[in-house]
């Protein structure tokens, strides 16, 4: 498998530091809010490594975090007037929920910043020993840019002593050099307001954001992780800091790959709320689209190329995700009538399709393996639902072995992109929840009919609370479903 690493600007063939066992960090949520579906194009492409890399057999210890602890976090706590940890755990509650919806295999680890802070200042400890960091005045701790003679290496920034250069902050007036970053900060009165400040040797205070993925990453995954992975803000200088900190203090490479997503756009633009364009994953669910053709749209072009997010991509997405469901179930009811009517059935090119089949599963599998190359994977998704299709169409029919092999194709495909399968788990759930609300409202008409009108009337009130609007017509009672407050 080739990824392209950021910091040797190449594509390089990847196998794992030990065999067989492969060590993810992506950089996870900062949960002061829902996480927009910016935050998810980026959490789709951890997905997608996440399977090719079990496709391949590896057994993967995937870590993403949760910055539970910095600036925007302290803040949203300090406006909700409650504490860090009542602000944030309604938000890793959303976010693990709307990993669900679209589909995520479940990560080996999803560890909060706020439960490693006694790793957190040994290893600042260890940074000063070294001469890597010293204490300001004030109780905070920074990190000496100008020991680690490699700084710069990832994002060709901030090589040179720029002190003079750049203006230090008014409340950094203890920095030594304006590159130097914070790795412990002194407490302020907002943090102690809302429950964000952990003793130290320097005093109350609490972590900066860089030392706390790097404390995750080695705490979890050993001083080298095999591939490090996070949106492109975060390659300056997130994780030109994760690797100073961390290199200087094992004197070994801090990651094997560094990959970085680029940023959705929305509408051409990027997105904020001041201009509206806006969205989360559970609001675009909560205006009907389908998970899956979110999820198809956030991974159908390739993670490091544009990605702009339109309602027509979303319109065209559903359409892609349905026009799968449907050549799949075209393919399966053929196979499961095959024992009956086909069989024998005399098919002019028998076992071609089945060849065929097994080519684009082929050349989708390089696809992915080419840097995760979705859209030359999804060319060959496309070309063989066109092979099946036509063979459907044709007049000799398709084999039970032809079908078995574009059925076992489709469904390798679908190990690594996630899509179809999830698509009919929604319709089933969806059905069934139909058929469920369906039986209590004939309930509730019988109930009305025999004049038990208690019955009927908490079978209202149960529909209700399920956000179901029943309507009383002479035709009968029809019903039909209103949005429930997203939760
Ligand atoms: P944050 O919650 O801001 O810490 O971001 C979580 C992840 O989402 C990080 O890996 C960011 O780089 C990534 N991210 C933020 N905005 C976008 C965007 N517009 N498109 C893609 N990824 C993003
Ligand atoms: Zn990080």
């Amino acid at each position: 498998m080739n990824l392209y690493d950021s910091l040797h600007r190449e594509l390089r063939r990847f196998e794992p530091g030990s065999p067989g066992r492969v060590t993810v960090y992506g950089c996870g949520p900062t949960v002061y809010d829902y996480a927009h579906i910016g935050n998810f194009r980026t959490f789709v492409v951890y997905d997608l490594l996440h399977r090719q890399l079990r496709r391949h057999g590896h057994e993967v210890e995937f870590v993403v975090n949760f910055t539970d602890v910095d600036d925007k976090t302290i803040d949203g706590a300090a406006a909700a007037g409650c504490s860090l940890t009542e602000h944030t755990g309604p938000f890793i509650d959303a976010f693990l929920a709307d990993a669900g919806t679209l589909g995520f295999l479940p990560v080996s680890r999803h560890p909060r910043a706020t439960g490693y802070i006694p790793a957190m200042v040994e290893f600042v400890e260890r940074l000063i020993e070294a001469g890597h960091a010293y204490r300001a005045g004030d109780g905070s701790v920074y990190y000496s840019v100008g020991t680690f003679g490699d700084y710069g290496k990832l994002s060709g920034k901030g090589g040179e002593d720029d002190s003079r250069r750049s203006r230090i902050d008014a409340g950094e007036f203890a920095k030594k050099d304006a590159r130097d970053f914070a790795l412990w900060k002194a407490a302020q009165p907002a943090d102690r307001e809302v429950g964000a400040v952990w003793d130290s040797p320097w005093g109350a205070g609490r972590p900066g954001w860089h030392l706390e993925c790097s404390v995750m990453v080695m705490s979890l995954l050993g001083d080298t992780v095999d591939i490090h992975v996070g949106g492109e803000d975060l390659l300056f200088p997130h994780h030109e800091n994760e690797i100073a900190q961390s290199e200087a203090a094992t004197g070994r490479p801090f990651a094997r790959f560094w990959m970085h997503v680029k940023h959705l756009k929305v509408d051409d633009r990027k997105m904020s709320k001041s201009l509206g364009n806006f969205h989360t994953v559970r609001e675009l669910v909560d205006d009907g689209h389908d998970p899956a053709a979110i999820r198809w749209v956030l991974l159908s072009a390739h993670y490091r190329s544009e990605l702009n997010f339109t309602a027509g991509g979303l319109a065209d997405a559903t359409e892609a995700v349905q026009r799968l469901l449907d050549f799949r179930r075209r393919m399966t009811e053929g196979a499961e009538r095959a024992g009956a009517s086909e069989v024998g059935a005399t098919n002019a090119v028998d076992g071609e399709l089945a060849e065929r089949a097994r080519r684009h599963l082929d050349e989708f599998g390089r696809a992915m393996d080419q840097d995760l190359n979705v859209p030359r994977a999804l060319a060959s998704l496309w070309g063989l639902v066109r092979d099946g299709n036509a063979a459907l169409d044709a007049p000799g029919g398709v084999s039970g072995e032809d079908r078995e092999a574009v059925l076992a194709a489709l469904a390798e495909m679908d190990l690594a992109l996630g899509v179809i399968d999830l698509a009919a788990k929604a319709r089933d759930v969806d059905d069934d929840t139909s058929r469920r609300i369906q039986e209590m409202v004939e309930a509730r008409d019988r109930a009305r009919k025999e004049r038990d009108f208690a019955t009927a009337d908490r079978l209202r009130a149960e529909l209700e609370a399920q956000g179901v609007r029943l309507e009383d017509t002479p035709a009968g009672t029809r019903w039909k479903r209103v949005r429930t407050s997203g939760s």
